[in-house]
């Protein structure tokens, strides 16, 4: 474990500090909220950055006080910034806590006013707006692919590995590098794929940015298996960014902006729910009614579309199973993407899909509630921190002995299977979508287990 400040960002991450107050009328943090807390501390040890670091301004409740400092009429200082930043958002705080403080509002709201009133350097500027300008935007990352294959395939990225180049271009340069997943080619979902026998749902589906450019295998699995269980699957076209990480990272406008497109694409779908396959975007998407709270024109239709919208495995869970599953004999491990379990309380559907598949076995990871340090595009923020929330996840799924790991968000994915590999480590990584697939497919455990190392 390291001890209290390891890692900590040089300081010329952080720009000059803004004018007083911290916080201007513009949804600021709510005091009522904020002083749900009662500094109980039972959300310190599921808190990443408290376990690494052991700070109180890195918890949870120190958190919640220098909003409160805030609102009280402190400055927005380089310090609270730099507090407000190592938050991964990962929500354990909020599963947690037994006085329900509603965390993830807090922090969303801060960082709104943190993106629109604090000074970032230009270092830091420029870091910021590259993510910004490529993840969420599936069309960009999508002409990634090439590129990425020939790298891949040239055998230069294997050189890059052995030869610890990326690592001396700097950690950001070198987490990137690592996270790439092996890319596979897969056709185009169609726009639409007929139940298969009785109908007994419409829903369309969430493509996705990263899912989409990097996981196209996880998307024809999610409307394969949705079709197998009796549901007309409808892909619209043009779908764009759900917002998820935008408004993770305080960029308030941005995210209202995709949200709209969406409600509007999927209402032109006319479907009964919405599928989502990345729990980092399904938990944005039941967050649409706040998001757009002050907007008169898409109050209604973002609650409306809030609450069509579900997980893959809350649909199927809801369903019923109807499609034979074939026998998987396969040991494995199932991690709990922390804006599945904690953001949206969807534990015990993944679980119940993965029990009802002949021969196979599901093994639980040791600390579930601690982050892997994905955590949208923090990884490659703050890439020395989340490489060591990585291995320890690696090592908690290793120490398992499973073939196979199995989660429901991409991040987690790419984290974990990087982590494994600098641990010298193997084991298997799908997505649950991907293994109810190969078994309503009867395609075997060796589907799962030779051609998915980590
Ligand atoms: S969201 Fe996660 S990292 Fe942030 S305070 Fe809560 S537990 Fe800690
Ligand atoms: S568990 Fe809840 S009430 Fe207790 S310190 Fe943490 S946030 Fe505050």
């Amino acid at each position: 474990m390291a001890g209290a400040g390891a890692h900590e960002p040089p300081r010329d991450v952080l720009g000059p500090v803004a004018g007083t107050p911290a916080f201007d009328d513009d949804r600021p943090p709510s005091r009522e909220l904020a002083g749900d807390c009662v500094h109980c501390g039972f959300c310190l040890t599921t808190c990443p950055t408290y376990v690494l670091w052991g700070e109180e301004a890195d918890s949870p409740r120190g958190r919640i006080h220098l909003m409160k400092a805030g609102l009280d009429g402190e400055p927005l200082t380089g310090s609270a910034v730099r507090h407000y930043d190592r938050c991964l958002g990962c929500m354990a705080c909020v599963t947690a806590c037994p006085s329900g403080v509603r965390y993830d509002r807090l922090i969303e709201d801060t960082r709104a006013q943190v993106e629109r009133r604090f000074d970032r350097t230009p270092r830091e500027r420029a870091l910021r707006a590259a993510i910004f300008a490529l993840f969420p935007y599936p069309r960009r990352l999508r002409l990634l692919r090439g590129p990425l294959r020939a790298y891949e395939s040239s055998g230069l990225r294997g050189l890059i590995a052995r030869s610890g180049l990326a690592r001396r271009l700097g950690p950001t340069l070198a987490t990137l590098e690592a996270l790439t997943p092996r890319l596979r080619a897969v056709p185009r979902p169609p726009r639409l794929v007929p139940a298969a026998g009785t109908r007994r749902a419409v829903v369309g589906v969430l493509t996705g940015c990263v899912q989409s450019a990097f996981f196209p295998d996880v998307n024809s699995a999610t409307i394969r298996v949705l079709a197998a269980e009796g549901c007309d699957v409808v892909v619209p076209p043009g779908q764009g960014c759900c917002g998820a990480l935008s408004v993770h990272n305080g960029r308030l406008p941005e995210a209202q902006r995709f949200a709209r497109r969406l409600i509007d694409t999927f209402a032109r779908a006319g479907v009964d729910h919405i599928v989502v396959n990345a729990a980092g975007c399904g938990s944005s998407m039941k967050e649409y009614a706040d998001l757009l709270r002050d907007d008169p024109a898409y109050a209604g239709p973002a609650a409306a579309f809030a609450a069509r919208v579900r997980d893959l495995s809350e649909i199927l869970v809801e369903l019923g199973p109807a499609a034979e599953r074939h026998p998987l004999p396969l040991t494995v491990a199932y991690h709990d993407a922390c804006h599945l379990a904690h953001a949206q309380g969807v534990r015990a559907q993944p679980r119940t899909l993965l029990a009802g598949i002949p021969g196979l076995t599901v093994k639980e990871i040791a600390d579930p509630e601690i982050c892997c340090g994905s955590a949208g595009v923090w990884n490659v923020l703050h890439p020395e921190p989340a490489a060591e929330l990585g291995e320890r996840k690696a090592r908690a799924v290793l120490g398992t002995g499973a073939e196979l790991l199995v989660t429901a968000n991409p991040g987690c994915l790419m984290q974990v299977s990087a982590a494994v590999r600098r641990l010298g480590g193997e084991v298997a990584t799908a997505h649950t979508a991907v293994v109810l697939d190969a078994s309503l497919r009867g395609l075997g455990a060796a589907a799962l287990t030779s051609e998915r190392r980590a």
